[in-house]
């Protein structure tokens, strides 16, 4: 049975009170990995280690690295220290460092290579814009982004990892894909990695607006692995709730 991935991901949100307080509600509410579903959290930087220290049968991820894994590059944090703290996760790519940072797939690929150099397991987003679904891109956009980071990052690399693909117009804006539009993209994403040599069986997320109320049928769909989730995994039970769905209809 392939195990279901729900991640986590609280942006910049939380204060170390604040934090502490979500993974002691997250604990209350059973929110535990099994052997049915992994639970990683992705907390700001400046709470992982005391998260990590806190956390009971969930695994600590972070929200992005540096692509070197060391050197002058002020303000930034890179893989090694991400692993020094107890992460064994990493978020790559996320649309809004797309959008803000302007990261391209180069430097996400690069990103991937030096993240497992230091022994973590990058989580690569892709997905569209609202634009380029209206337009018919959707293929295209994320065929593109796929291909832009095997080149950098090799499909060996790729295999060891996981993808999410979050629609951009999904993202925190309450409006999700639907069941269907989703699993569309993700067979299309599977399709589309093996024939260039990554590993069939990859795991493959989806991200964007899932809540306890979409979460069930979503996990129903046969190339759904998991999920990434943002506003939701920031109310515990709500989490949970969403953890359960996974565990219901595991395969
Ligand atoms: C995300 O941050 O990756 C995300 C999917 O956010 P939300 O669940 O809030 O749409």
């Amino acid at each position: 049975m392939k195990r279901r991935l729900l991640v986590g991901n609280w942006k910049m949100n939380l204060l170390c009170a604040g934090a502490l307080e979500l993974v002691d509600a997250l604990a209350q509410h059973d929110a535990v990995s099994d052997s049915i579903v992994d639970v990683v959290v992705c907390p700001p930087f400046t709470v992982l280690a005391d998260v990590g220290r806190r956390l009971h049968g969930i695994s600590l991820g972070g929200q992005n690295c540096h692509a070197e894994l060391k050197g002058a590059f002020t303000g930034e944090v890179s893989a090694e220290m991400l692993f020094d703290v107890g992460c064994t996760w990493v978020i790559l790519g996320h649309s809004e460092r797309r959008r803000d940072q302007h990261e391209t797939d180069a430097e996400i690929g690069h990103k991937v290579l030096t993240a497992q150099q230091a022994g973590l397991r990058p989580i690569v987003c892709v997905g569209e814009q609202l634009a380029d679904r209206q337009a018919g891109r959707t293929t295209q956009i994320i065929q593109r982004q796929l291909d832009g980071i095997i080149e950098h990052a090799g499909a060996p690399a790729l295999s060891a990892a996981v993808i999410a693909y979050e629609p951009v117009w999904a993202i925190g804006t309450g409006l999700a894909a639907t069941a269907e539009q989703a699993q569309q993209v993700h067979t299309m994403i599977r399709g589309h990695l093996a024939q260039h040599g990554v590993a069939r069986d990859i795991p493959l997320l989806y991200g964007g607006s899932v809540t306890e109320s979409n979460a069930a049928e979503l996990f129903g769909c046969a190339d759904i692995d998991g999920a990434l989730i943002g506003g939701a995994s920031l109310k515990p039970a709500e989490f949970a709730r969403i953890i359960h769905h996974a565990r219901q209809v595991a395969r």
